[in-house]
């Protein structure tokens, strides 16, 4: 089967907006064992979207579009496909309701142009938007182009999800080539290139499943795609052992998940004290709804006058020892500890760039990181490389896996 993916709308051609959505249906494709033989991005122009379109029609078997359903006058994807398959557009009652519905429910009343997004092309089948007002169209064997299927979805990334996955895909299900799995360990404190050479002769021991390293600012994944349930459960079997401590989680969590399971299921609370990465790490723990079980809270302390006031840092020992050194990212650790009364505290300071300011140790990079906990405090020194927002990020990974080990 031939698929292609046609991204609309004129901002993804700048560097305005990238276009995610067909990265996302990449992906999506690939859970069904199939692949995009093309996708393309357009502007939201007439001409190049009936060329494309029309190209399009004669190359390949399924077609998924994302953007132009809105009632907007630059909005004409519908319009098009019709025009091309000398198809009417003909108002569907029920996308007719759902708007009217959708209205209703916010006290609003739908200007009249808007009514136009309820058009579906005469032969095509209406896909509803359950969050948002553009349904989106199924066709399947247009006129002239058996076999053909046309999917069109909106552009707003959180609609067409909601669409592709409540009715494309289980749509799609039957043409899928198998069904793949996939095995996903998370690695952290381990950069990608290690963990690529310590990896590599047990991927070929178990080269049968596809597999992939991908890394970010914060942990290195470790993918493995098949077919057979039973050989990604070998993998995970061999592959924990292996990678020991280093391994986070398996699954959809990542390193900050891990971080927090592993405080609740002992029942341990974390606060935090952060300089450098100015409310970072806290703002990473409360992305995870349910973090008020183990994440308790901390401070945002910058400056020193904030060191002082809200953690009640010595100014006398603060002076001595600069903002950014050992032993204050030591008592930062233990005053947030004490004072919220946790289990463990983390702190960072650092200096993140481009230049060092702020008294203390080190130069751009440096960056101190403690651990206190019952009886003991950890500090760890560690030169980073990256800008300023890596850095910061870079941090806040090395906090939580130094919790998490
Ligand atoms: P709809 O089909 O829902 O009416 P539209 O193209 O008419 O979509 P726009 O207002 O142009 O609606 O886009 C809605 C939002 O979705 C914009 O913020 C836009 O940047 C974003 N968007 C559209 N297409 C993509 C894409 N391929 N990837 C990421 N974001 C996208
Ligand atoms: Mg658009």
């Amino acid at each position: 089967m031939r698929i292609e993916c046609i991204a609309i709308g004129t901002e993804l051609l700048t560097t305005r907006r990238l276009d995610t959505n067909s990265v996302w249906l990449g992906e999506r494709l690939a859970d069904l064992g199939l692949a995009f033989h093309r996708k393309t991005a357009v502007g939201d122009s007439r001409e190049d979207l009936a060329e494309l379109f029309r190209e399009a029609l004669t190359r390949s078997d399924l077609i998924l579009t994302t953007g132009g359903l809105g009632p907007t006058f630059d909005d004409f994807t519908k319009e098009l496909f019709a025009e091309l398959l000398g198809a009417e557009l003909v108002e569907d009652a029920g996308c007719r309701a759902d708007m009217e519905a959708f209205y209703a429910a916010r006290n609003r009343v739908p200007p009249a142009a808007n009514f136009k997004q309820a058009l579906i092309p005469q032969g095509a089948e209406p896909l509803k938007n359950t969050v948002g007002t553009a349904p989106g169209v199924w066709w399947q064997n247009p006129a002239g182009h058996p076999g053909v299927r046309i999917v069109m979805m909106p552009g707003v990334p959180r609609e067409m999800k909601r669409m592709w996955e409540d009715q494309v895909q289980p749509r799609l299900r039957p043409l899928a080539a198998q069904t793949v799995h996939t095995l996903r360990m998370v690695v952290a404190g381990v950069p990608e290139s290690n963990l690529d050479e310590r990896t590599r002769s047990l991927r070929e021991q178990h080269g049968h499943l596809d597999w992939t390293i991908l890394a970010n600012l914060s942990q290195v994944e470790l993918l493995a795609r098949g077919t057979d349930p039973a050989a990604l459960e070998a993998a995970r079997g061999d592959f924990a052992p292996l990678l020991g401590a280093d391994l986070a989680c398996v699954g959809a969590g990542n390193l900050e998940d891990a971080v927090l399971d592993r405080l609740k299921s002992r029942g341990e609370t974390l606060a935090v004290a952060e300089s450098m990465s100015g409310g970072l790490l806290a703002s990473r723990l409360t992305a995870i709804p349910g973090a008020s079980a183990a994440f308790l809270g901390g401070a945002t302390v910058y400056t020193a006058q904030a060191k002082r006031i809200l953690l009640g840092l010595d100014p006398v020992q603060l002076k001595a020892h600069g903002t950014v050194s050992e032993a204050t990212t030591q008592a930062l650790a233990e005053a947030a500890r004490t004072r919220l009364g946790a289990t463990w505290a983390l702190a960072i300071t650092g200096h993140a760039g481009p230049t060092t300011d702020g008294d203390g140790a080190g130069s751009v990079g440096t960056v101190f990181i403690s651990l206190a906990g019952p009886g003991t405090t950890l500090t760890k020194t560690h030169a980073l490389v990256g800008d300023r927002v890596e850095i910061q990020v870079r941090s806040t990974a090395l906090a939580l896996d130094l919790l998490r080990r």
